[in-house]
């Protein structure tokens, strides 16, 4: 995300798309804005726990879905900040309108940080940018689970070299391969030879939406903004679908018409978003069923959360989740996060996300 000068720029929706990638590029010293893979963490202590990692449903650990860089001026404390967002993997935990297979934090440093040099990274890919991550992750001896990527505070019985988020993962890691690594001691590669468990990885890109002049005057003229949750930007909000998804979508007839041919034509424009970012503004909503305030709950601070970027449904065509039956999916994921965004120094700060499914009346 780029970053924003101060609040005045509340109010420009900024597009993200998925990109193919290089290894090095989504490395966390690259500070990226990625999908899939292994989180590529930020700050390199105080990572979320395993148990904070568990889906509220089926209590397995949840999968790394993506993270956005999204830094601002005017604290000193978010020089650096990027947010991540987590999901369960079985199907079975998605229900209509119901956010508890999915995990959000926030982690953010000052310039001058226990990670991360001063001066930003060179993005020449032969400039050495492998041993400032290797010198980050081996100073702070930050333990990962050899499958998910996250906090490991188990290793392998055995071998003592593997090491876990928990005992899912190192099931998953035995059959894979580890197996036969644990009894040779052979260590050269400790990664999954086929990490299923894991989203295929890609850059996210951004790029500001540009509004055609007649679709911004049928914005303003459109009554869908009563749907709007917020005061913030009546006039410019940050609302915001794929043609060829369009007929899939149709055949939810209950869905509120309205509010769902706003969201159709929003993204028309640009039908392979993946994401819109939008600090401060206002989410593109689906259907009629939008949360509350009461239901966006404050931060642990005390302060109320703002919307700051919305998941779109087109991210699901590139994840491999579709199955014959139950699968995967969600109209949109609305993350909100602390107005302050405030200082929790190293920390993982938990934030929330409402899922809103095309039709709230197919319950
Ligand atoms: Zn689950
Ligand atoms: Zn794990
Ligand atoms: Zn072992
Ligand atoms: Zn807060």
């Amino acid at each position: 995300m780029a970053e924003s000068e101060n609040d005045t720029s509340f109010g420009r929706v900024e597009l993200g798309f998925v990109e193919q990638t290089e290894a090095w590029l989504v490395q966390s010293c690259q500070f990226p804005s990625k999908v899939g893979g292994k989180p590529a963490w930020l700050s390199m202590s105080d990572l979320p726990n395993p148990d904070g990692l568990l889906c509220n449903k089926c209590r397995q650990p949840v999968v790394f879905l993506l993270q956005i860089y999204a830094p601002f001026n005017g604290k000193p404390f978010t020089f650096h900040r990027s947010l991540f967002v987590f999901i369960c993997k079985n199907p079975q935990c998605y229900e209509v309108n119901d956010n508890r297979c999915f995990k959000v934090f926030r982690s953010q440093l000052a310039r001058k940080n226990d990670f991360y040099p001063y001066n930003p990274p060179k993005s020449n890919k032969s400039d050495g940018r492998n041993t400032d991550e290797k010198e980050a992750v081996q100073s702070y001896n930050i333990k990962l689970c050899s499958v998910c990527g996250c906090s490991a505070p188990k290793s392998c019985s055995q071998c003592h070299m593997a090491r876990y988020c928990g005992r899912e993962h190192q099931l998953i890691h035995w059959k894979a391969g580890h197996k036969q690594q644990c009894s040779k001691k052979d260590f050269s590669d400790p990664s999954v030879p086929e990490n299923t468990f894991l989203f295929p990885e890609y850059l996210i890109v951004t790029e500001l939406e540009e509004l055609t002049p007649e679709k911004s005057t049928s914005e303003v003229n459109d009554d869908t903004q009563q749907y709007l949750p917020t005061e913030n930007n009546s006039s410019d909000d940050c609302d915001c679908v794929n043609e060829k998804d369009l007929e899939a979508f149709a055949k939810h007839e209950s869905l509120d018409i309205k509010v769902f041919t706003k969201f159709k034509e929003r993204i028309s424009n640009e039908p392979d978003q993946i994401l819109r970012y939008c600090r401060g503004g206002s989410p593109l909503w689906v259907c009629d069923k939008i949360p509350s305030k009461v239901e966006i709950p404050n931060c642990d601070c005390g302060a109320e959360r703002i919307f700051e970027f919305q998941i779109m449904p087109q991210l699901l065509n590139h994840l491999n989740v579709d199955h014959i039956g139950a699968s995967i999916d969600w109209g949109t994921l609305v993350i909100y996060t602390c107005k302050d965004s405030c200082d929790q120094g190293n920390k993982y700060t938990a934030e929330f996300l409402w899922k809103q499914d095309f039709s709230s009346d197919d319950v």
